[in-house]
């Protein structure tokens, strides 16, 4: 069976259901499988031409056991996770017209309009299964900037396993984001707004870690998270890799590249697993918005925190991709304590400059960029001029990327993730179409309908989030036993 260890080496291997569970491994790591399965060219035949429910059914189960979960019942935690979803197909890829070799996959049709909703739809099916089974509840904390919330909040809400409290720095994210939290009218959904987060969306999750930290109080409230960090996250975005690849690619083994607007670094983090697995992915594309620290890792081999920038990309204003620390362990032959040094090195000094070897096995098959508002606001009109297709900010920043990049790319397919739906950012495209009136393809009717409701939730300041969450959360849970 597939064990799960700590990138820090810490513990001991668990099975997947605790490694899920638990989100964090017992000595502040992530969680990362023991091995690497693998996928044969005559398995991505036979994938070829399966719908996304069935190729994720395929790839999930070489991660997960059957004694674990039956096949039966994965089968119907994946179909339950997607029937909410728009579109049959739930990640639909397009081409665009005025792009040579440019395609679209589309991550914006589940409840809350975002490539959030694609992980989280089926981990907090998968979290609920294992609870309920085991007859527990959790407290789960998540921090966002802006998409994770809303994707965690919608699918926890009324679970009878999960209380859900969803972190997110008040006046960082848009005003559409933040109701697609707080007007959920179920009981174990709490938004909370944190204001004065002068590092955005990385400074709720340095709360959120002293908070673990606090074995007492962990323990006492059975708390766990469903963020980026979660092992469940990263298999399940595994997924739409092989699905791009294999629905693009005319055949297996065609040179294809994907283009993902990235912060942090949970998406790529699984594109850069999938073609460690054998999925035949050229390139993979960072695309970073002004808040730039992959693309400083990924084109000088420096891992550094640097103040943040708001940009028009709000949901990528990350300063830490926790997740490459997950990727590196794989890139070092799983050496446990090079990682666990260095993440020591980054958390007393803010900085790790790598050696020339690991450099040059971690960056082979990425290449990076740093887009401007100003170039992703010019993608965004020009795009929507030329062929009518609106992208959001997020999608912007990768195709604008993608154009900066071509050349050294060459004349082959690639896949831009497009991440989220214009409507949460209405404000952005009025100023990048300039226009006075959102045309049609930047509405949804869910968050229009999200503004005619009441909202609800907390609010504190940051410097005193740690208490308040302790007492809110404590409070809360005695009352709900
Ligand atoms: C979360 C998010 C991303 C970035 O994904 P990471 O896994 O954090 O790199 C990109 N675009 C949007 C719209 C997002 O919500």
């Amino acid at each position: 069976m597939l064990k799960f260890v700590s990138n820090k080496g810490g513990g001991q291997p668990v099975d997947i259901e605790t490694a899920i569970l638990a989100c964090y491994a017992p000595d502040g790591g992530l969680y990362v499988p023991e091995a690497l399965p693998t996928v044969t060219y005559e398995q991505l035949t036979q994938w070829k031409h399966l719908s996304y429910k069935d190729l994720a059914f395929e790839v999930l189960s070489l991660f997960i056991d059957r004694s674990i979960i039956s096949a039966a019942d994965l089968v119907s935690i994946i179909d339950a996770a997607y029937s909410t979803f728009e579109k049959d197909d739930v990640i639909p890829i397009s081409k665009l017209s005025s792009r040579s070799d440019t395609y679209i996959m589309e991550f914006f049709y589940g409840s809350t309009l975002s490539f959030k909703d694609v992980g989280l739809a089926f981990l907090v099916n998968l979290v609920d299964y294992f609870l309920a089974r085991k007859e527990e509840r959790l407290s789960i904390i998540v921090a966002t900037t802006g998409d994770t919330g809303p994707a965690a909040a919608s699918y926890i809400a009324g679970k009878s396993t999960l209380d859900a409290w969803v972190l997110y720095p008040k006046g960082m994210i848009t005003e559409e984001q933040e109701r697609q939290m707080t007007t959920l009218h179920h009981r174990n959904v709490h938004p909370v707004g944190v204001y004065n987060c002068a590092d955005g969306g990385d400074d709720l999750d340095l709360a959120i870690s002293s908070l673990y930290d606090n074995r007492e109080f962990k323990e006492r409230v059975n708390l766990s998270s469903v963020n980026s960090i979660n092992w469940g996250r990263i298999m399940i975005q595994t997924v739409h890799y092989f699905y791009g690849y294999l629905q693009i690619a005319d055949s297996i083994g065609e040179e294809l590249s994907m283009c993902v607007p990235s912060g942090a670094f949970g998406n790529l983090c699984a594109g850069g697993v999938a073609r460690m697995m054998g999925l035949p992915v050229k390139y993979l594309i960072v695309a970073n918005n002004k808040n730039d620290c992959l693309h400083r890792i990924f084109s000088k081999g420096i891992f550094s925190k640097k103040p943040i920038h708001e940009t028009v990309s709000s949901a990528i204003d990350i300063l830490i991709p926790m997740n490459f620390w997950r990727y590196l362990y794989f890139c070092v032959d799983q050496d446990a304590t090079k990682i666990s040094n260095w993440m020591e090195e980054f958390a007393t000094t803010g900085r790790v400059d790598f050696d020339h070897e690991t450099f040059s096995s971690y960056a082979h098959g990425f290449l990076s960029a740093s887009v401007s508002d100003e170039a992703t606001m010019e993608t965004i009109n020009d795009l929507y001029e030329l062929e009518s297709y609106l992208l959001d900010p997020h999608a912007a920043v990768a195709v604008t990327a993608l154009e900066q990049m071509r050349e050294v790319i060459g004349h082959h397919k690639v896949i831009c993730l497009a991440t989220a739906h214009p409507s949460k950012f209405p404000a952005v495209i009025e100023t990048a179409l300039n226009v006075d009136a959102l045309p049609s393809e930047a509405k949804h009717p869910s968050i229009e309908a999200a503004k005619c409701l009441c909202q609800r939730g907390y609010t504190i300041d940051h410097k005193h989030l740690e208490g308040g969450l302790l007492h809110a959360i404590s409070n809360h849970w005695e009352q709900s036993q």
